[in-house]
């Protein structure tokens, strides 16, 4: 979706990835086979680029300071992806710059865990510090006599886990948030979003909160990016709890999921929006230009060509719903739960949108029968 953007604008983007066939692969200008983790890859792949970004945190940091260091442009900095990419340490900076968050420690061993359960009660998050994503990083233990098994589960002390205490969210929100070279800040409409199975589901934009919830969504947001280094959009995930507290989940250095919508439904996408950050151009306008707006993700439900044939199912029927758009990633394998593509769907309120994708969703759940 970045490629596609960067068409429009004529700017040429280099894709480092380590699969031939992945889906930029046949958008991007060109596409250099290896791997994002590899320091000797990246410092080859550097030297082709005007400007270093990513759409992933689990990149070599180390790597990029060092480029850094020697005058490539890095964006947004290196700094912010080692900060990002261990959650622990991303808790540690955003406490120290009194963004409010859920109360966290570390925990080395099962009498750190305990007491980390003893301070923050049950149910208690663990979290793996490194490489999560989708919810894969986190174990729930409901009580202490669980707690080794949620450990267990995450791969051990030794992958590097930490505690968090348990968010009692009403709503989880996100907010996109764009911060150009010239260090301008731009807020996205706030957005509500629906997990299952701790994947990104849905996504209701704007969200339907109060106007006060969303005033607090935005600066929390706003403060947390003002805190990290360089340019680019920002996803800032939000728990909004039952008093009407805002509390930060976890921030995204890239474009995100919480913005696909935004294709459709702003009049800046999120990725144009990147783009212009990143090469130093003025930020755009980030407001929607539709009333209201919803994504769905397009999970896979099969492995292999039962799941190709549901997905394919369920975009026919979307292409029939007006304001309706379909996004297909191509991705060469179909895995269940895996993010396959999206649809957003626009129009002139979120309730009619919600009953405009109860039809794609329900026509395919009796069909399913
Ligand atoms: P992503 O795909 O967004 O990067 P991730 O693997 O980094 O996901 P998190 O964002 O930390 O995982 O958590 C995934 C989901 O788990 C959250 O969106 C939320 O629904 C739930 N969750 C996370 N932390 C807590 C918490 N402290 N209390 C309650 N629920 C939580
Ligand atoms: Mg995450
Ligand atoms: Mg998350």
């Amino acid at each position: 979706m970045l490629c596609q953007a960067a068409s429009e604008m004529a700017i040429k983007v280099i894709v480092l990835d380590p699969q031939q066939n992945c889906p930029a692969s046949s958008l991007a200008y060109q596409h250099m086979l290896g791997s994002f983790d590899d320091s000797t890859t990246v410092q080859e792949f550097a030297k082709r680029c005007g400007v270093l970004t990513f759409e992933i945190e689990h990149v070599d940091a180390a790597t990029l300071e060092k480029l850094e260091k020697q005058g490539v442009e890095c964006q947004p900095k290196a700094s912010t992806v080692r900060i990002i990419q261990d959650k622990y340490q991303q808790k540690v900076h955003f406490s120290q710059h009194d963004i409010p968050l859920p109360e966290f420690s570390r925990i080395d061993d099962l009498e750190g865990a305990k007491k980390a359960g003893e301070r923050f009660g049950y149910p208690l998050m663990i979290k793996s510090r490194r490489l999560a994503y989708d919810g894969r990083g986190n174990a729930v233990a409901k009580s202490e006599e669980e707690l080794p098994s949620a450990v267990d589960a995450l791969g051990g002390f030794d992958r590097g886990l930490y505690a968090e205490k348990w968010a009692p969210f009403v709503k989880e929100l996100a907010v996109i948030v764009a911060r150009g070279r010239d260090n301008t800040i731009s807020c996205y409409p706030v957005v509500e979003t629906i997990h299952r199975d701790n994947i990104c589901h849905i996504v209701k934009a704007p969200a339907n909160v109060k106007w006060k919830v969303r005033e607090c969504a935005t600066e929390v947001a706003f403060n947390a990016v003002n805190s990290l280094e360089g340019a680019g959009v920002f996803a800032v995930e939000l728990f909004l709890t039952e008093d009407g507290q805002i509390l930060l989940n976890e921030v995204a250095p890239r474009p995100h999921n919480s913005g696909h919508h935004t294709i459709e439904s702003c009049y800046t996408s999120q990725y144009e929006q990147h783009l212009r950050a990143v090469v130093g151009l003025p930020l755009g306008d980030p407001s929607m230009k539709t009333p209201a707006a919803i994504m769905y993700n397009i999970l896979g439900e099969e492995e292999g060509e039962l799941g190709f044939q549901l997905a394919h199912q369920l975009m026919k029927r979307a292409l029939t719903i007006p304001g309706a758009s379909v996004h297909w990633y191509d991705k060469p394998e179909m895995r269940k739960q895996r993010k396959m593509g999206h649809i957003t769907i626009v129009g002139p309120s979120l309730s009619n949108l919600e009953s405009n994708l109860a039809t794609i969703t329900e026509e395919k759940a009796s069909e399913d029968k």
